[in-house]
């Protein structure tokens, strides 16, 4: 207790997937107080500048406080019968995949699942995508290539018992702070070493032994490298090797990449060969530079790869481990949010996981095929295919590539639905309806984190106006639609003991995810929930997966997949000379509906930007803080010109945070083309060939 006589509540940090413990006081005036949770075992009390600054972000000014329909405000009732019939008399005249949803990993899993449940198993369609596609979905394809499902192997830990650390195309410095925060302390503790592979010098750089600024794109021709030395000096686990399928031919396909299209030396190769093959304890963390690429998924496996090989996974301090973007990326993959995937870790393809599934909710309709994923399913609405769209806590028509025709064809889609927070987004701008939602700290439920832990999020301040639960408006709607019994929901409480119950299909059909054992948990336990790793009956000592060479496919064995180099698809040409990437700034979040309502956070790096190594400066006659214009073959933007070292001649460097709302010319999306990975259909958006001018 404090002054206010208010006590402290348990709940998670509203950004990355480290999913940071936090403690909030509310201030009994709609305000609240925030530090880290010492008892948490992502952070143990650490937040970074974001988690910090969350007590500024909360407030009336920027919110969306009623239902609003065409423009005038209205009640609940009507824009939900609203919602409602249209979505049902679209499906009655042109079929169950004539509607979409476009969710987020903003969602709390219990939203995920009622909004999953209503689209897969009730109106029939997999029609239902996340923007956890820009973010990770070339993880999800490749873990299930070898592992057979969609599994994180190792812990937190594993980070503080390493003795190397590789960061592939992560700045995890600024993007996941207090994991980098655990690796500096395990470097100061037993002398952790640190390679970051990155095109880009970013601050992770600072503390690294070795910084390999490989080619944009060629990660895949490094790990074959890596893989080819490891055969080579005799590392191979013969136990591995008997464990999975594949390595021969990996092998084979792998000797024939050059290292070369690596742009780096020969003695920079070596010295990573040596390191990685000469440190049992070595820990590959990877994220969206590896992700977000035309061969994503291969550059997923190539890493993969020499961890099976060498049997390196799932054993203290070694592993491959993919870090999320958002705090419940994790959450959407295992409640199925992807338009590939059932709930569980289900097959869609499968007709005995379909059946099961059909058979647990009860339901009318489960699709047989994968739904659109994002960048088709907004084509799918330019086209006319989609004529009833709905949105929940994400804005796609600044967010997804080729924004400008994405946003184009959401204005164009029949109905559109978006729910929010705030109406001030590019997509709510555009919306024929606006629900206004619950946001972080005003509504309850579960989030799981990059290492499997779930943790409970809890609301300490009333919902403002007439902001409701997503899962809430989501089962109204599903009740108005003709599916009272299925969506007859009262609590977050109740969809998690279902949901919670649903996971032991996947253990019968043989997959990871399990917390059966959390489904009869009571309101008042579910209120008390700790973080709690999945799967829940490992027991307390081993959360890893793997360590005893038992995979998720039929066989039992992983695969080690045959990869090869494949340079990224759009190429630089005379018309646009210079390799654009994107990222993230430290103190902002996506696009700063929330994070830049802190001045805090938005007094670091205030204004849109582009880096240009000084060569290139030089070469093309400009200056320091000059105004430049950005051409790619399908848009364009404005950015102020800083001079940095750090990206190489030929490249340049944006952030991706700036929308329509703050700086409606430096939206790097809009430049950004669609092309996709073909396995995972994630965008590759490091990779866009521009023109720079001055303006
Ligand atoms: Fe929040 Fe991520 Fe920072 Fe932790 S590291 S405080 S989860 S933004």
């Amino acid at each position: 207790m404090d002054g206010t006589g208010l006590p402290e509540v348990r709940s998670t940090c509203a950004y990355c997937g480290v999913g940071c413990g936090v403690l909030l006081r509310p201030d009994g005036a709609g305000g609240l107080t925030v530090r880290g949770d010492p008892d948490h075992p992502a952070n143990y009390g650490r937040l970074c500048s974001k988690g910090l600054a969350l007590d500024e972000t909360v407030g009336l000014d920027h919110r969306l406080l009623a239902p609003r329909a065409f423009g005038q405000d209205t009640s609940w009732d009507d824009v939900l019968q609203l919602v409602a019939d249209r979505f049902s008399n679209t499906i009655r005249e042109f079929g169950p995949d004539s509607v979409a949803f476009y969710v987020s990993g903003q969602l709390l899993t219990e939203d995920y699942y009622v909004a999953n449940k209503l689209m897969k198993g009730f109106i029939g369609s997999a029609n239902i995508d996340t923007n956890s596609r820009l973010c990770m979905a070339s993880t999800v394809a490749g873990h299930k290539r070898a592992f057979g499902t969609d599994t994180v192997p190792g812990t937190y830990e594993d980070l503080d018992h390493a003795d190397l650390v590789v960061l592939v195309g992560s700045n995890l410095a600024w993007c996941h702070p207090v994991l980098y925060q655990r690796i500096m302390a395990a470097r100061q503790a037993r002398g952790t070493k640190i390679v970051v592979i990155d095109p880009r010098r970013t601050a992770s750089c600072d503390q690294a032994d070795l910084h390999l600024a490989l080619q944009p794109g060629s990660d895949v021709a490094l790990f074959n490298r890596l893989l080819c030395t490891i055969h080579q000096t005799g590392h191979v686990s013969a136990e591995f090797l008997e464990r999975s399928n594949g390595f021969s031919e990996a092998l084979e396909l792998a000797q024939l990449d050059d290292p070369d299209e690596t742009g780096l030396s020969p003695s920079e190769i070596e010295a990573f060969c040596d390191l990685w093959i000469g440190t049992e304890r070595v820990v590959t963390v990877f994220s969206q530079g590896v992700n977000q690429s035309s061969s994503g998924t291969d550059k997923v496996n190539a890493i993969l790869n020499c961890h099976l090989a060498t049997g390196r996974i799932g054993r203290e301090g070694m592993g491959p481990f993919s870090v999320t973007g958002q705090p419940n990326a994790m959450g959407g993959r295992e409640v199925g949010g992807l338009a590939n995937t059932l709930a569980c870790h289900l097959d869609i393809e499968n007709e005995d996981h379909r059946q099961a599934v059909k058979q647990f909710w009860n339901s009318p309709n489960i699709p047989r095929r994968q739904g659109l994923k994002a960048v088709d399913l907004f084509r799918s609405i330019e086209d006319g295919q989609i004529k009833a769209l709905w949105i929940i806590h994400t804005n796609p028509a600044a967010t997804m590539p080729d924004a400008d025709r994405v946003s184009a064809a959401i204005e164009n889609c029949p109905f559109t639905v978006v729910s929010d927070l705030t109406a001030r987004t590019d997509t709510a701008r555009i919306a024929d309806v606006l629900l206004p939602a619950a946001g972080w700290a005003e509504k309850s439920g579960t989030v799981t984190n990059s290492d499997r832990t779930i943790s409970r999020q809890r609301a300490v301040l009333r919902p403002p106006g007439q902001a409701r639960s997503d899962w809430d408006i989501l089962a109204e709607v599903g009740r108005r639609m003709g599916w009272e019994e299925a969506f007859n929901y009262e609590s977050p409480a109740q969809i998690f003991r279902e949901y919670a119950s649903m996971t032991s299909l996947a253990t019968s059909f043989g997959k990871d995810f399990n917390i059966t054992e959390l489904s009869d948990v009571g309101d008042e336990d579910y209120d008390a929930l700790s973080p709690t790793q999945w799967p829940t009956t490992l027991g307390a000592t081993d959360k890893r997966f793997f360590g005893d060479g038992q995979f998720f496919h039929p066989d039992g064995k992983a695969r080690i997949v045959p990869v090869s180099h494949k340079p990224p698809k759009v190429e630089t040409c005379a018309q646009f000379p210079f390799l654009l990437n994107t990222g993230r700034n430290r103190d902002q979040w996506h696009t700063m509906t929330r994070s830049g309502l802190s001045p805090r956070l938005s007094a670091h790096l205030s204004e849109p930007y582009v880096d240009m190594n000084p060569t290139d400066v030089d070469r093309l006659g400009l200056s320091a803080a000059d105004l430049v214009q950005l051409d790619s073959s399908v848009g364009s933007g404005v950015f102020r010109l800083r001079i940095s070292e750090a990206v190489a001649p030929g490249q340049v460097f944006a952030p991706i945070h700036w929308t329509g709302e703050t700086a409606p010319s430096a939206r790097v999306d809009a430049l950004v083309p669609s092309v996709t990975d073909p396995i995972s259909g994630q965008p590759e958006s490091k990779a866009t060939a521009v023109s720079v001018r001055r303006l």
